[in-house]
């Protein structure tokens, strides 16, 4: 009986001095910090992996990423401030030279080099028609219903006033020349921006391992804590609570993810879908059967404009270019018949499908 008791004490006494063993001599696991907000007209959401708390308080951290985004939303790139640098732009007059940050100068330069290479399917100044399509700032936009849907003489004379050829850019000087009185809306490439900016901050501290969102446009580096990849989703595309459609890897490299899609923003009218997405071709909201598009690139900001893009393209058009560049892009096409979703990706995106 005594026997029992003690050899089961011994057991106990071995089995804790092995966990508190185990415990001492484990290596010691990262730990994840997150912080987050509101920017832009959607919130973002950050996690780093292993601190560098020796140099640096969280709160100072978040205060930083918090002052970067400020700038960059409110000071420089929002339609929706009247005080920003683009409003400004926006409202300056024609045929003058105009002196914009640098800041302003790189995204213009992107955006202007995708305009290009997408043939004009992505264009920072079909902004008139997004917001007469009411998808801008509320002071200029209310959603129309179908009997103010715009006719083709409106959109005709709102065409008049888009193309980013009317853009003319002096990187040595920093100015920004327009020929027509053009409207600037930069909603499809300052989210990618923005997070290319809080990850250029991030790497200059010395940050390894992290995953910056903002509304959805990612920058991911390195890996979780105990060396796991980071498990990107693809969104199904669908207007109710958000659901996990497929997922991807990053295993470690440094990459950016930009989506789009035509099922969040949009209003009905009269039974047809409206878009946020608009073709400058046609100054109208998009209309095939392409739902979603995720775009990786080493940068958000081309990641972002490039989703925008794909999506004006559509499904072929867009896959067909993806290929010829060898992006790597993922698209999800509606059915024919309403009942689900087809799945196509380039060669480029096969890597990112499996966990290595
Ligand atoms: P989200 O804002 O949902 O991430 P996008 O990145 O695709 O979606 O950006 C869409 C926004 O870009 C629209 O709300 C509009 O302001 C603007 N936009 C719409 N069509 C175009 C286009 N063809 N080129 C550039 N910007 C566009
Ligand atoms: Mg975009």
């Amino acid at each position: 009986m005594t026997e029992t008791l003690w050899r089961h004490r011994i057991t106990i006494a071995v089995v804790a001095l092995l966990a508190l063993a185990v415990l001492l001599y484990s290596p010691r696991v990262a730990e994840i910090h997150e912080l987050g907000g509101a920017t832009m007209g959607t919130t973002y959401s950050i996690k780093i992996v292993d601190m560098p708390t020796d140099h640096l308080a969280a709160e100072d951290l978040a205060q930083a990423v918090a002052a970067l985004l400020k700038r960059i939303d409110q000071e420089q790139m929002s339609t929706y401030v009247p005080e920003s640098e683009l409003s400004r732009l926006n409202l300056a007059p024609v045929q003058t030279p105009i002196v914009i940050s640098k800041e302003m100068l790189d995204v213009l330069t992107m955006a202007i080099e995708i305009s290009e290479l997408t043939a004009g399917a992505f264009d920072v100044t079909v902004g008139p028609l997004v917001n007469r399509w009411g998808f801008g700032p509320p002071v200029q936009a209310a959603r129309p219903d179908y009997a103010q849907v715009p006719d083709q003489a409106e959109i005709a004379l709102l065409l008049e006033r888009v193309g980013y050829h009317h853009l003319t850019l002096d990187r040595e000087h920093s100015t920004l020349l327009k020929s027509a009185d053009v409207y600037i809306d930069l909603s499809g490439i300052a989210k990618g921006y923005a997070v290319d900016k809080v990850a250029e901050y991030f790497d200059q501290l010395g940050i390894a391992s992290y995953f910056i969102e903002i509304g959805g446009e990612l920058r991911i580096k390195g890996h979780k804590p105990g060396g796991q990849t980071w498990v990107p989703a693809i969104e199904k595309p669908v207007d109710t609570a958000p659901q996990v459609h497929n997922i991807f890897y990053n295993n470690g490299e440094s990459i950016a993810v930009a989506g789009s899609g035509d099922y969040r923003n949009y209003f009905e009218a009269d039974g047809v879908h409206y878009s946020h997405e608009i073709d400058p071709a046609t100054g109208r909201p998009i209309a095939h059967n392409l739902a979603g598009v995720y775009v990786i690139d080493s940068l958000a900001a081309r990641a972002d404009a490039m989703a925008t893009a794909y999506m004006v393209l559509g499904a072929e058009k867009g896959f067909e270019l993806a290929q010829l560049i060898d992006q790597a892009v993922y698209f999800v096409t509606k059915r024919a018949d309403g009942n689900g979703f087809d799945d196509r990706y380039t060669r480029k995106f096969e890597s990112y499908l499996q966990a290595k």
